[in-house]
């Protein structure tokens, strides 16, 4: 165990990587509230840009409004192309960002999409969001395994350089994708089902799965998927130390799902489609908690005093995600 001033020096020296935001995607939405992540120390996150319960176009014009902010900011942001740039960035003191598209209703049927997506900076795709789609079953859902097409856009995937990511789908289609990727895959903000009994939560099996294919499991701030409404730091490292003991620390990572504006909007959307999130799964509560990134330098602390290494600390934090990004994002062309 480190003193608090090591620590807090472990936390400013690592790569602090969040593998998912869970701002409500909208042409609306003014990006200068992700200044929280980097305030609270975090170098990169993936900004979630679409989901299955928009329509597909919307998705378009939210990248293009997010691109066109982010130009506009260039002196504070980078958008990533490569790996590199998010080293570059944070040696030059700017916070790192690419996109992720949450469901693949957003490529309208059409493969080619995902090459368009990648050339407008997406960088990480789920197949289905809680309900099935042409790709694959959702967690929520009927459990139909990946389809035909879902299994060229795995394909597709690993072809241009996107990480395959298995978040919201059911527990076959996810199985079934692990096998098809030739890249790591992961779970960009998913937590272990045996610590907490949650359908958007996931099983060993599956755990198990995407360590053997070298990919990490992103812990899911969100009070619900932690617990009853629970996001105590006891709680998370709960759900860490399950994944750890399971498949070794260098699997885990994080992707906090977290909104600035959670308070504001996060229940009335979630009562305003009970087909996407169903009764019977917490999505009811009221007040829904969620753990961002400024629980991470008290996580650290915590991480530390329970006995993990600094070298798996800073791998939690985010080389392990920077070492899947680092293979997936090559691509194969
Ligand atoms: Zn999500």
């Amino acid at each position: 165990m480190q003193d608090n001033q090591a620590l807090r020096q472990l936390y400013d020296d690592t790569l602090v990587w969040d593998a998912h935001a869970g701002i409500f995607p909208s042409t609306q939405v003014d990006l200068s509230l992700v200044d929280e992540w980097p305030r609270n120390g975090a170098n990169y996150l993936s900004i979630n840009v679409g989901f299955d319960v928009m329509p597909w176009q919307e998705t378009l014009a939210t990248l293009a409004a997010y691109q066109q902010w982010l130009l506009a900011h260039a002196d504070h942001f980078v958008l990533v192309d490569r790996i590199e740039d998010i080293d570059r960035a944070r040696a030059a003191g700017k916070f790192a960002v690419s996109f992720d598209i949450e469901g693949m209703n957003a490529l309208n049927n059409d493969l080619n999409m995902v090459a368009l997506y990648h050339a407008l900076g997406v960088r990480q795709m789920l197949f289905a969001y809680n309900l099935n789609n042409a790709a694959g079953g959702g967690c929520h859902d009927r459990d139909t395994g990946l389809t035909e097409f879902g299994r060229a856009i795995v394909a597709e995937m690993n072809r241009v350089g996107m990480i395959v990511d298995c978040s919201h789908a059911a527990y076959q289609t996810t199985m079934d994708i692990m096998q098809e990727s030739s890249a790591p895959v992961v779970f960009s903000h998913s937590n272990p089902r045996a610590v907490w009994d949650h359908e958007r939560n996931i099983r060993d099996d599956q755990i198990r799965a995407c360590a053997a294919t070298g990919g990490v499991i992103g812990l899911n701030g969100m009070g619900i998927f932690l617990g009853e409404n629970d996001i105590g730091v006891d709680t998370l490292l709960k759900h860490l130390r399950y994944v750890s003991d399971l498949v070794g620390p260098e699997h885990i990572g994080f992707g906090f799902d977290y909104s600035p504006q959670m308070e504001l909007d996060i229940g009335d959307i979630l009562r305003s489609r009970p087909d996407f999130w169903p009764a019977g799964q917490q999505y009811d509560t009221r007040g829904i908690k969620h753990a961002g990134p400024d629980l991470l330098p008290a996580l650290v602390e915590k991480m530390s005093r329970t006995g993990f290494a600094e070298d798996e600390i800073r791998g939690f934090l985010g080389e392990n995600f920077r070492r899947v990004a680092a293979r997936a994002w090559q691509g194969q062309d």
